[in-house]
Parts: structure tokens; sequence; C-alpha cells
């Protein structure tokens, strides 16, 4: 009779331990999985020189894999749709560093993730049953009380568990047994699991984590393009960019002609050219402001200095960009000696 009961209960006790399992590992699963984002985040910001800083930073990063990269498609998505191409060069920077470096310091942090959980779960299991047993508790205590320990760990409902809370379990000691001798086996079969989990899955997530460091205003420079660099997304005052570009960058050309304008907008405002709008309106450049609209809101000072990189590639895509504008680097639009000078070697030492 007694070996009957005892059989009963060891039944009992597996049924609910198998239960209690099939609940815990995916929750486990999901702890790790929603840690690792923030992980490699901040790994990436730690190791990847285009990630450890701010936007001007990573703008100048890009600026050198556009020029390794010499795509001309490449260029015109970040000319004309920035926001969308660094959105897509960081998805890439997370893909390859998942794949390259990233894939051992992954196993790395898994392994970090799931020996601390387990520590949870295993101190959670012996202090749930010392308690159980001074109380003299019932399945559904011991349950409140495992729960109760890890709630700050994982996310793990204790309402997902009422169709075993009923169980009749009187050997509070024999279901500790039971839960530890499943943790090792339960543990290598989540960890098999999230070594095999789909990088994809955590790429928008990890990218909207650097993004948010990475924050700033998006107006580009109504002449030539070249992006506003206050950290602030939308900040008072004007927008302003220390490196202005040459408009033909934009497509920009000279009054009724096709030639391109080769001027930075820095030098322009210093001129006496006038801007010439969609109505015909002539505006002298040094008031460029009074054309309104963006114009109005960005700040360009006179300034002869100019960067290299610019020049490099309007001289590297001409034919390119005659091709896309529709217009050329002919007459005051032809490009001068000096520039053509320029190597890649040079801008990118300019950059780096
Ligand atoms: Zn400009
Ligand atoms: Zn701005």
């Amino acid at each position: 009779m007694s070996f009957k009961i005892s059989c009963q209960g060891a039944t009992s006790i597996k049924t609910f331990v198998d239960f209690l399992w099939n609940k815990l590992t995916p929750a486990v699963s999901n702890t790790i999985r929603k840690k690792m984002a923030p992980q490699i985040a901040g790994d990436m910001r730690a190791t990847c020189p285009a990630f450890s800083g701010n936007r001007s930073n990573l703008e100048k990063h890009i600026l050198i894999s556009l020029a390794q990269e010499e795509n001309f498609n490449n260029y015109w998505q970040y000319l004309h749709n920035p926001q969308s191409f660094v959105k897509n060069y960081i998805e890439n920077q997370i893909k390859s560093y998942c794949s390259d470096k990233g894939s051992e310091k992954m196993k790395t942090f898994l392994k970090m993730s799931l020996d601390a959980i387990k520590n949870d779960i295993l101190s959670a299991i012996h202090e749930a049953t010392e308690i159980a047993k001074d109380k003299r508790s019932t399945a559904s205590g011991w349950l409140d009380l495992f729960c109760d320990k890890l709630r700050s760990d994982l996310i793990f409902p204790r309402k997902d568990l009422i169709s075993i809370e009923h169980q009749e379990i009187k050997d509070m000691e024999f279901l500790k047994e039971a839960m530890c001798k499943a943790l090792d086996p339960e543990m290598n079969r989540v960890e098999q699991n999230c070594l095999y989990m789909p990088v994809e899955e955590m790429v928008p997530e990890i990218q909207k984590m650097l993004s948010e460091h990475l924050s700033g205003c998006w107006k580009q420079c109504p002449c030539c393009r070249a992006i506003c660099t206050n950290t602030i997304p939308t900040h008072d005052g004007d927008h302003s960019v220390p490196f202005h570009r040459p408009q033909a960058v934009n497509g920009i050309s000279w009054y009724k002609t096709n030639n391109f304008v080769l001027d930075y907008c820095t030098s322009l405002v210093a001129s006496d050219c006038f801007l010439v709008l969609d109505n015909d309106r002539h505006i002298p450049y040094k008031n460029y402001r009074q054309a309104g609209g963006d114009y109005a809101t960005w700040s360009i000072t006179p300034d002869t200095s100019a960067q290299p990189y610019w020049k490099w590639f309007v001289c590297h895509f001409r034919s390119k960009l005659e091709e896309k504008y529709q217009k050329r680097f002919i007459d005051k639009g032809k490009i001068p000696d000096a520039w053509e000078k320029i190597t890649k070697q040079n801008v990118l030492d300019d950059l780096k």
C-alpha cells in the first residue's frame, strides 16, 4: 500500500516537474535573447570605432567606407536619402559584427546569461522548498514562492501554471531533487536553442539601440545637401555644418546653363553671385536667408577652407554625375586641375 502511494507521488511529481520545465525553458530562452541585444549594442559601441562617438564621427566612417567601396549608387542614396542610408549602414555593420568578430563574444554573452539564470533558478528551487517545508505548503504554495523568487530575473507568469497548482505534492524534498536533476539538461537545451537563434531577428532592436546614441538633426543644406551636425534632433537656432560640399554634388548649375556649380556654399555667401529661385527671383547670395524656407533656417558663414573629399568625389564620378543630373562639367563648370590631382588616399588620410 505504501509503495503504491509513493509511486503515485513520484508520478505526479514527474508530471509537475515536466510541465514546469516546459514553461521555464522558453522563458529562459526569451530572457537570454532580450539580454543579448543590449550586450551586442554595448560591445559594438566599445569596440567599433564607427559607433564609439556621436553622429559626426559615424558620418566620417560612412564617408570612408563610401570612398573605399566606390559605388555611385550608394553615394546617391547617402546624398538624397541619408536617414535611410544610415539605418541600412548600421544594420549591415551589426550583421557583419555578428557573423565575424562578434560571434565568439555572443557565445560568451550567452554563457554568462545562462550561468546567471541557472544560479537564480537553483536558489529559487532551494529557497522555495525550505519555506514550503516550514509552512507545510501545497504545490500551489511552492509555485507562489518559486515564481516570486524568479520574478526579477525571468519573465515567467505564475498564471501559466494554474493547471498544475492543485496537484497533490507532499514530498517537497523529492520535488526539489527532481527539479535540480533536470536543471543541467534543460539549460543545455536552452543553450543549443540560443546558439542557433537567428541573428536577423535581433538586428532591428540593436539598430535602434545604436541609433539612440547617434541621434541628431537630419536637415540638409538646401544648396549642397550637407547634413546639419547638431546632435539634438529638433534643436533651437539655425542648422549648420562645418563642411559644405561643391554644389554640383546636389546637381546645381549656373543660371541658364547646364554647367555645374563647383563652388562651395561657404564661398558663394562671400561672393557677388545671385541665388536664383524657381520663380526667377534673384537674391544676392550674401543675403541668402531672404530666399526664405530652408534658406532662412541655415547659418552658412563665409569660409575658404574645404575638405578634399567632395572634390575627389566630383572628379571620380564626373560622368555618373553628368548622366544623373543631365548637366556638364564644362565652361563655368570645368573641374580645376588641382582637384584632379587629389587621390583617394589623400581624402582617406584627411578624414582619419
Ligand atoms: Zn551647403
Ligand atoms: Zn539642424
